[in-house]
């Protein structure tokens, strides 16, 4: 699962939207154009389902909420009444501990992972109340899924939330620069190593609030590595799924969130079976998690 921050499905208009602008040639070869407009997109390659993200809940859909919902299955704008910006509050807390992905990933005995790196300094801004956890750190963290590090990171074994480890340079860290690419090939083997891998990209939100980067950069970045994991997953055997918690990057004009469906782009095996079950945020989990219920085959004689 590919978690991609702030990504809504806009305007098929360059003039709008950076998706139709940027150079994205995995996700054009994916859904014959760009990663645009509202409808239903069904390729050889790949489905894509617009999703419902405002959840019956008036306002501009927002993080805290819009990722536990997705996380959970449950409509957490609708228990709290409101769309909540940024990191869950103890209510979204308790629900994630109990509903959330990784939690019900546990139970279901599926071996979960967390591909990003993680670094002595944000858990220290977390210890000094500078930083809080996000819903997926969270949510992995109650599941007791282990999070990867700069020594994981080092040895291929984990990613960068900017896919380059140019931010980390950028701390004074001592460690390499890799390519989108390369960024993209190891996401794919963490991901054939486990049964549920999860990958969060959240600079698509930081450059479309104007905190990080040019979106159209940010976008070809994406795609760079979108493109190289795919080629390097076995597509017979895997589902890769693409979503979001609200829309943002995709439309140009504003600098805040958007009311636009967010993509659920599923590329791979089941791929069908997912699309037939999503309708909003709320459904994506949920239908992931029926993969593992059905019975298990009966081994042949
Ligand atoms: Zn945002």
């Amino acid at each position: 699962m590919l978690f991609v921050d702030g990504v809504g499905l806009g305007e098929r208009d360059p003039a709008t939207n950076p998706f139709v602008r940027a150079g994205t040639p995995a996700l054009r070869r994916l859904l014959g154009g760009p990663l645009a407009g509202r409808e239903a997109v069904r390729t050889d390659l790949a489905t894509l389902v617009p999703l419902d993200a405002r959840l019956g809940v008036p306002g501009l859909p927002q993080s805290a909420t819009g990722q536990t919902a997705l996380l959970s299955g449950e409509n957490a704008a609708a228990l709290l009444g409101r769309h909540l910006t940024a990191y869950p509050t103890p209510s979204l807390q308790r629900l994630l501990a109990v509903r959330g992905l990784f939690v019900r990933l546990g139970a279901a005995g599926v071996q979960a992972a967390l591909a990003n790196a993680y670094t002595d300094g944000y858990f220290a801004a977390v210890a000094r109340r500078r930083l809080r956890h996000g819903a997926i750190t969270l949510n992995a963290m109650q599941a007791g899924v282990r999070l990867r590090d700069l020594a994981d990171l080092r040895a291929g074994r984990a990613v960068y939330h900017d896919l380059t480890n140019a931010g980390l340079r950028r701390q004074g860290l001592e460690i390499a620069l890799v390519s989108p690419e390369d960024a993209g090939r190891r996401l794919a083997a963490i991901a054939r190593a486990e049964t549920f891998t999860v990958f969060e990209f959240f600079q698509t939100d930081l450059a479309a609030h104007g905190r990080a980067g040019e979106p159209i950069e940010v976008i070809e970045r994406y795609d760079r590595m979108l493109g190289a994991a795919l080629d390097a997953l076995d597509l017979g055997e895997t589902l890769v799924v693409m979503t979001s918690d609200h829309g943002n990057l995709e439309d140009g004009r504003t600098t805040a969130h958007t009311l636009n469906p967010v993509p659920a782009l599923l590329v791979g095996a089941g791929r069908d079976v997912l699309a037939s079950r999503l309708g909003a945020i709320t459904d994506v989990v949920p239908a992931c998690l029926d993969l593992w219920s059905a019975p298990a085959p009966v081994p042949s004689a």
